[in-house]
Order: C-alpha cells, then sequence, then structure tokens
C-alpha cells in the first residue's frame, strides 16, 4: 500500500459484516484476565497497552517505514523517553540550532542525570566528527531546524557515527509522510504529534519509532510502560483520525507556503526568507534529496527591531500570533519571546506555521501586518 492508503486504513479495517466502518474507540483501563493470570502479550492495562494507542503504533511505524512505534502523551515525554534510556555517563551530540525545549530538558534535567552533552552545527560534519569521543552514544539531530532551517545530511552523518552511535531524529516539522529519516540511516525517529499529525490544535502527543533490530527500543517501550506518560485512548483515537487527512493536508499547507514565500521574498519590509523550498537556501540540493516535499514551516526576518517585528505579528487579523505549529489555522510568533532569555534567535524574525485558509486571504493578512 502506498502513504495516503496507510493514512487511511491503518491497520484496522472492516472485514465482516456489522463491522465498525471506522476504528472503534475503547477507553477501558483494564481488560478481563485469562484464568492463569495477565495476558503479557494481550491487553491487561492500558498504561501498558491499549487497542487505541497499538493501532496508531502500528500505523505510524509503517508510514516511517520502521518496524515499531512507542506513543507518549507529548513530544516532549517521547523526546525524555529516548534520553532516559541511556546510561549515566553516555555522551550525546545535538544541534546549535534546536527546539528549544529539547536543549533545556538535556541541560536541566539530563546533565543534572549524569548525561554529558555538545552541541554542533549540524551542516559541518567535520564539527559534528571531531566531538565524537569513546562515550557517544547518540547523536540527536532535527532537519529541518528551528527556528533557522538549517538541513542536515542525515546519511552523512550515518557515515562519521558508523554502526557505534545511535541517531535519533526529530521528524516533526515533515512527518513520516514527507521525509523518512530511518530510510536514510536514523535509527530511531522521535514526533511531536501535537502538530502536523495531529494538526487542528487541540492535542498533545509525541512518539518514538524505532528501525528493526534495535535492542535500545526494548528500553524506551519499558520506559513508555513503567513511566507512564502514555497518550489517553482518546488522544490516539484522534491522531489515528487525523493522520488519515495528513497527506492532503501537507499538499494544501505546501501549495499556501509557496504563495506566502513567493509575496514574503519580493517585499520590502522583509530582510531574508528562510524557507529549504527556495534554490537559494544552502540545505535546498540535500533536502530535496531527501524529502518529498519542503514542508509548511518557515521563518522570516523584517527589517527593524524586535519592537517593528513584534507589531507585525500583533497587526494580523488572521493569523494568530501563537506558539506551536501544524495547525489547519496559519500561526506565527516573534520566536525570541517564546524561546526565552537564552535564546540565540534573531530578534527580527518570525517563526510562521502555514495553514489552510485561502492563500489570498493570508497574503492580504501579512501584507497589512507589514506595511
Ligand atoms: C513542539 C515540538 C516538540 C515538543 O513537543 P510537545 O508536543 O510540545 O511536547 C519537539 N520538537 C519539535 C520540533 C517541536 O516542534
Amino acid at each position: 500500500m502506498r502513504t495516503e492508503t496507510i493514512a487511511i486504513h491503518g491497520n484496522y479495517h472492516p472485514n465482516s459484516p456489522g463491522d465498525p466502518a471506522t476504528e472503534p474507540l475503547i477507553n477501558s483501563t483494564t481488560f478481563r484476565h485469562p484464568a492463569d493470570g495477565l495476558d503479557r502479550d494481550g491487553y491487561s492495562y492500558t498504561r501498558h497497552n491499549n487497542p487505541n494507542r497499538e493501532h496508531l503504533e502500528k500505523t505510524l511505524a509503517t508510514l516511517e517505514g520502521g518496524s515499531d512505534a512507542a506513543c507518549f502523551s507529548s513530544g516532549m515525554a517521547a523526546t525524555a523517553a529516548v534520553f532516559q534510556s541511556l546510561e549515566p555517563g553516555d555522551h550525546i551530540i545535538f544541534p546549535k540550532d534546536v527546539y528549544h525545549g529539547t536543549r533545556a530538558i538535556i541541560h536541566s534535567v539530563f546533565n543534572r542525570w549524569g548525561l554529558t552533552s555538545d552541541e554542533a552545527d549540524m551542516r559541518n560534519v567535520q564539527e559534528v566528527e571531531s566531538l565524537i569521543r569513546p562515550e557517544t552514544k547518540l547523536i540527536w539531530l532535527e532537519t529541518p531546524s528551528n527556528p533557522l532551517l538549517h538541513i542536515t545530511d542525515i546519511s552523512e552523518i550515518r557515515k562519521i557515527a558508523k554502526n557505534d552511535i545511535l541517531i535519533c531524529t526529530d521528524n516533526t516539522w515533515m512527518t513520516p509522510i514527507l521525509q523518512k529519516p530511518l530510510a536514510l540511516g536514523s535509527d530511531l525517529v522521535v514526533h511531536s504529534t501535537t502538530k502536523f499529525i495531529g494538526g487542528h490544535s487541540d492535542l498533545l502527543g509525541g512518539a518514538v519509532i524505532s528501525r528493526s533490530n534495535l535492542n535500545f527500543f526494548d528500553k524506551i517501550r519499558h520506559h513508555q510502560q513503567l513511566g507512564g506518560a502514555v497518550p489517553s485512548p482518546y488522544d490516539c483515537w484522534m491522531l489515528s483520525r487525523s493522520l488519515k487527512s495528513l497527506p492532503a493536508r501537507l499538499k494544501m499547507h505546501q501549495e499556501n507556503t509557496n504563495h506566502v514565500v513567493a509575496f514574503l521574498q519580493q517585499h520590502p519590509k522583509v530582510e531574508q526568507v528562510f524557507y529549504p523550498g527556495l534554490e537559494t537556501h544552502p540545505g535546498h540540493k540535500i533536502f530535496a534529496s531527501q524529502s518529498e516535499g519542503f514542508g509548511a514551516m518557515l521563518s522570516f526576518t523584517v527589517k527593524g527591531d524586535q519592537k517593528t517585528t513584534l507589531n507585525v505579528v500583533n497587526r494580523a487579523k488572521i493569523i494568530i500570533p501563537a506558539t506551536s505549529l501544524g495547525g489547519v489555522e496559519s500561526t506565527w510568533e516573534h520566536r525570541k519571546s517564546s524561546e526565552g532569555d537564552e535564546s540565540a534567535t534573531p530578534e527580527n524574525l518570525i517563526r510562521f506555521s502555514v495553514g489552510l485558509e485561502h492563500h489570498e486571504d493570508l497574503i492580504e493578512d501579512i501584507r497589512q501586518a507589514l506595511i
């Protein structure tokens, strides 16, 4: 089956007359035992496993080309499960330009618990290689990166990681529909399903997906079932429902983004547009070879200072000044304010998640905001 078909039919299909056309929602937290005790491979208790979570995990694993997936109650819970599966004393390398929560949890939690870390410009493979030590266990990637849309060549990182070091790629911005990091040499993929996969700004979730034959994934599963940061059956059911329209939504998200990028590029008040779909973007070629499309996330800098930029953000009438991304509604934000004091993001940068409104309405809104 092809992507669109998998996204819709997933692992549920009505086979007998009277079967519901869509997957039933099963809220039960507990399941009847066999007479001789717990059924370890079946359902027993919803923290451990649940039909709706299992269905979502199987569909996500299939879409990513992986063998298994573990779903969590947020993207950060999924990220934390990966780091918690390492050992004190292990060393990790992560991108200088990265989702700010990832940096924050490494610094404020995992460094305290004995994980050591270095930041690298992932565009520079030699720089990454020079940071590798005997204790290096994992390289974290995010491509495109947040918020500057740097592109990492995943297969080049695989070469320097050899078979010794795990690679985990945060694929939130691209979704498995556009980019499949496992096929490029990543061992694990992390998603915040809160974003494009959920797609309607109404639920939080996360997932870790594993390539086949990766023993390390057992630790992540163990952590999921015992740590308990699991999504509710309802959230899993909602995500399976959202997945069905994801390929179609992404097509329109990207079409709208092309219109928006073209408009921003010729606007006299815009200093620079960061979008890897542009041929002038330094990562364009690598990205085109890694991805089916260029996505619907972009950043741009405004000619002016922080105050000018905040005014542009606040003048929007359709686009919602808000953090997060991937919803049907367009959102944009002054990213430096969201990231807080440690942020190295330019003060005149706006991060933009292009939604599914009519593109002409979006462009009129941007035009009046940029006066
Ligand atoms: C939002 C986001 C996260 C964190 O996910 P939550 O669901 O908010 O916990 C991680 N990585 C990226 C790239 C994100 O955009």
